[in-house]
């Protein structure tokens, strides 16, 4: 096991397999920046398949135990049951999840990448109410896109698939309580996450938050919520059940109570770029690494310096430190 530099072993790795997307999340990719010039990544630029392959069976080495596929939209990927299981297969990783948009699954695409041995999903909704929803993805896509993407991974036999929801004041506060509603007692667990201020092209704004505190307060206040215990040490989310049995919630309060100080996760990018924050300016180079010829135990030895080398705490110095250039969300993954 190895330690960077502020005592924090290495548990997930992340992995961006696109940084292509058929939504236009006005906070993520927005039309204006992400339009018909933009020049997405071309087929050679992205790691390989294989080049993944080699790259999680490294990190199991070093104590990775969580891989979230993810982009982009990772459903955009050609093959991508194919990855799946390549890293399913890998010794090591016993947690292998996705996160999704949902709009482009039906019933046979669940189940082949349940067979394909993905562990579980992360379906990302912003809202039930259609005008607001497609206001944010800005493409058109209605709310029962994604609810039957829901039900397909549930008919795929997919348990414990948990629905994000971005918190945006002024934008989607109104659907706090419907989305609430609407996921108790279903067996999915709803995930409020505050807004961050990733990437560099959403202009976000502090005033622009609602607190994990202001979202708790405002469930609490119709349908009682109690606190849960962490489920591992470093979990992101905050939990809470309701009081009454109705299942159980999340609130990620990276902006207002950051959890720098467990934070155990890497990024990888589409094009091979490790990074060490979801605030990082740059990256390490890994596929130009994995494209010499290095035999795994210089790999590994590379791939180790990078993490011994860490000391990022964004979240917990925020607003302390002079701007920086930042990573975009689409291209580093969520
Ligand atoms: N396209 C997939 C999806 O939307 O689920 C996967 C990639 S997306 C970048 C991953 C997650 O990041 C989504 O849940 C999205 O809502 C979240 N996200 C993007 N920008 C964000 C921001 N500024 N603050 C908080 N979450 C954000
Ligand atoms: Fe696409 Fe996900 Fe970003 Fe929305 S949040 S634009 S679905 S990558
Ligand atoms: Fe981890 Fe960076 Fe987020 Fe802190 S700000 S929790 S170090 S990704």
């Amino acid at each position: 096991m190895i330690v960077d530099k502020l005592g924090r072993e290495i548990h997930d790795l992340r992995i961006s397999i696109t940084d292509r997307c058929n939504f236009r999340c006005v906070y993520c990719m927005p039309k204006e920046k992400f339009g018909r010039g933009y020049k997405f990544l071309a087929r050679n630029q992205l790691l390989s398949f294989e080049e993944i392959e080699r790259t999680v069976r490294l990190f199991a080495k070093l104590g990775v135990r969580k891989i979230r596929i993810t982009g982009g939209e990772p459903m955009l990927r050609a093959d991508l049951p194919d990855l799946v299981s390549l890293i399913a297969s890998i010794d090591g990783i016993d947690d292998l999840s996705m996160t999704t948009n949902a709009s482009l699954l039906t019933p046979e695409k669940a189940k082949t990448l349940r067979n394909a041995g993905l562990g579980r999903l992360n379906v990302s909704l912003d809202s039930l109410n259609d005008a607001d929803f497609v206001s944010i993805n800005d493409v058109g896509c209605s709310v029962s896109r994604v609810l039957s993407g829901i039900d397909a991974l549930d008919s795929a036999g997919f348990k414990n698939t948990k629905v994000n929801m971005v918190v945006r004041k002024g934008t989607n506060e109104s659907s706090i309580l419907p989305m609430a509603r609407h996921f108790y007692g279903s067996g999915h667990i709803l995930r409020f996450i505050e807004y961050m201020d990733v990437g560099t092209t959403n202009e976000w704004k502090i005033s622009e938050v609602v607190t994990a505190t202001e979202i708790k307060e405002m469930i609490h206040s119709e349908m009682p919520l109690e606190s849960l215990q962490p489920n591992y040490m470093g979990e992101v989310a905050r939990r809470w059940k309701y009081v009454d049995g109705g299942g159980e919630i999340g609130i990620i309060s990276s902006v207002t109570q950051p959890f720098c100080g467990n934070c155990s996760r890497a990024r990888l990018s589409a094009v091979g770029k490790l990074y060490t924050c979801l605030f990082a300016s740059d990256g390490f180079d890994i596929r130009e690494l994995l494209r010499q010829s290095m035999s795994d135990a210089e790999l590994l030895e590379a791939f180790a310096k990078i993490w011994m080398a860490r000391d990022d705490r964004y979240s917990e110095t925020r607003g302390k430190v002079p701007n920086q250039q930042k990573v975009e969300m689409s291209h580093i993954g969520g």
